[in-house]
């Protein structure tokens, strides 16, 4: 870990009640104001509820140091229009999120995001000032088969392309956005990558990135896959990791928070 690093919480279609959510914050929030230096200091939290829980989860963690964003946006709009189901830039930032996960592997899996949609999700989520979490990672299948580099190349280029289409964004652009690499193999499984796995994948993501445009050189790149309270440790030993985006563990406070101590 190289810089001020982030630790966040992908809480996916959990938990499934406004009474359950709210014990989380509970706990979430004394262990946060327990530990309030290590937060404040050495390690950014965010949280990603479920859309029907932004604005509730938003409202609590105001004038707090966690901060909240939405799992998603929709590809079609950034404001307003005809598309059932879906919530826009413009509505998930006005009920409180200040930045957005896309691409996660769920979504790529289950509703077959493409480069295309990806493209727009993200210059839709940038017009609103939401910054992006930005997931990659090759399946099973592709890293048997060697395929990782070639898919994470294929998948970065979502951002090489925004790039060409808006090359103002390039001075800012490692200040909106975080790229998560999350080997999909490991998401949910318990299995996890090899740090030096992954500390050689973060090299070759932020040189990538840097080859896009040279400002990108400070890109904040995440692991994610099965990081708990046992394993982070050792992630955050490496300095090409500069934090985690976890999902199972972040649903009880008291293992978020050793993650994000760990990275502290
Ligand atoms: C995720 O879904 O982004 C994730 C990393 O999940 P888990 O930590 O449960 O593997």
């Amino acid at each position: 870990m190289s810089m001020q690093a982030w630790v966040i919480g992908n809480w996916k279609q959990n938990p499934a009640t406004n009474h359950d959510v709210n014990a989380l914050l509970d706990d979430l929030l004394t262990a946060v104001n327990t530990e309030e230096q290590v937060v404040k200091n050495s390690c950014r939290l965010m949280v990603a509820p479920s859309c029907i829980h932004l604005a509730a989860v938003s409202a609590r963690l105001k004038d707090t140091s966690v901060l909240c964003a939405a799992q998603d946006i929709s590809a079609h709009s950034a404001n307003t229009g005809a598309y059932t189901g879906d919530c826009s830039a413009q509505q998930v930032a006005d009920a409180g999120a200040t930045w957005t996960i896309l691409g996660h592997s769920e979504r790529r899996q289950y509703h077959q995001e493409t480069h295309e949609s990806l493209l727009q999700k993200l210059t839709h989520a940038l017009t609103q000032n939401l910054g992006v979490v930005f997931c990659i990672g090759e399946t099973q299948a592709q890293y048997d088969d060697k395929q990782t580099l070639a898919v994470i190349d294929t998948q970065l280029s979502v951002v090489k392309d925004l790039l060409a289409q808006q090359p103002e964004l390039a001075a800012s652009l490692s200040e909106r956005l975080i790229i998560a690499y999350e080997p999909v193999w490991a998401i949910g499984t318990g299995k996890v990558p090899t740090v030096a796995e992954v500390s050689a994948m973060h090299r070759h993501i932020k040189q990538t990135v840097t080859g896009f445009a040279e400002s990108l050189e400070a890109m904040t790149v995440l692991y994610g896959g099965s990081v708990n309270a046992d394993n982070a440790d050792s992630f955050a030993a490496d300095p090409m990791i500069d934090g985690a985006l976890v999902g199972g563990a972040s649903l009880k406070a008291d293992s978020f928070l050793m993650i994000a101590n760990a990275f502290s």
